[in-house]
């Protein structure tokens, strides 16, 4: 009997064991009690943003400038996009967990990432608005099998009620990866590399989108997208995205 179980059998004892085996945390891989895998220690050393923070780049302040205050960074050169927010700078703990999801290891913690930009975009995330991932290449998302920013996207919807849509905005232009590249070397990568779908046209005039990505670096690919979503009549475009590499220390 042994040697007929099937592998469907056999697939289904294994699968049945991982869920016996204790968390790992996605971060130092120590074992622990937490669902959603993140370790005390771990969770610690999250470097969060809490406010006050910059009202259109989201970016912390040290100290409160009041209600509506900008950062120079945002009066010297504005993004094309209304607002943004971020859960934590792109650094140590948030940067490794940002890694852990992109590269396939732990695709579950989506999850815990999705609640903590809920969290942080409160002010975005009104009624009616909807959320729309940044797009990858099919050829990429068939290397990948996943899209971060959908995951992302969609944990966000489930923590904050509001709509997402992951078939409105395509990516056309298959593009090199912006690590290691210039700002002005990442806008030229990324131009007419999107577009918005024929159903996401009518889908998304006269809305509000929220842009959601895993990471803020100069905001090249979220500016691009941004401009095709404009072209298209939506109403406003800001920005959600796990974490945001700080201005003055990161330059990736
Ligand atoms: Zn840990």
């Amino acid at each position: 009997m042994c040697q007929h179980v099937s592998s469907f059998v056999r697939a289904g004892a294994q699968s049945a064991f991982d869920s016996l085996l204790p968390p790992r945390c996605p971060v130092c891989d120590a074992v622990t009690a937490r669902d959603e895998g993140i370790c005390p220690a771990c969770w610690t050393a999250m470097p969060f943003i809490e406010q006050p923070w910059c009202a259109r780049l989201g970016t912390p302040f040290s100290h409160d400038l009041g209600e509506g205050a900008l950062s120079a960074r945002a009066i010297a050169d504005p993004p094309v996009y209304d607002r943004a927010r971020a859960a934590a700078l792109y650094q140590g703990t948030a940067r490794d967990l940002v890694l852990s999801l992109k590269f396939g290891a732990r695709r579950d913690v989506a999850g815990v990432m999705g609640q903590l930009m809920a969290r942080n975009g409160r002010e975005l995330l009104e009624p009616g608005s909807v959320l729309v991932p940044v797009p990858l290449h099919r050829f990429r998302l068939w290397q990948r099998r996943f899209n971060q920013a959908a995951l992302l996207a969609d944990a966000v919807s489930r923590a904050s009620g509001v709509a997402m849509d992951p078939l409105a905005l395509e990516r056309i232009r298959r593009t090199r990866q912006q690590v290691g590249l210039s700002a002005k070397e990442r806008q030229i990568n990324v131009r007419r590399a999107f577009r918005v779908t024929d159903a996401g046209q009518g889908r998304l005039h006269g809305r509000n989108v929220i842009l959601v990505d895993d990471v803020l670096t100069t905001g090249s690919t979220l500016a691009a997208c941004t401009r095709v979503l404009r072209a298209a009549g939506v109403a406003r475009v800001d920005v959600l995205t796990f974490a945001i590499a700080d201005p003055v220390t990161n330059d990736l």
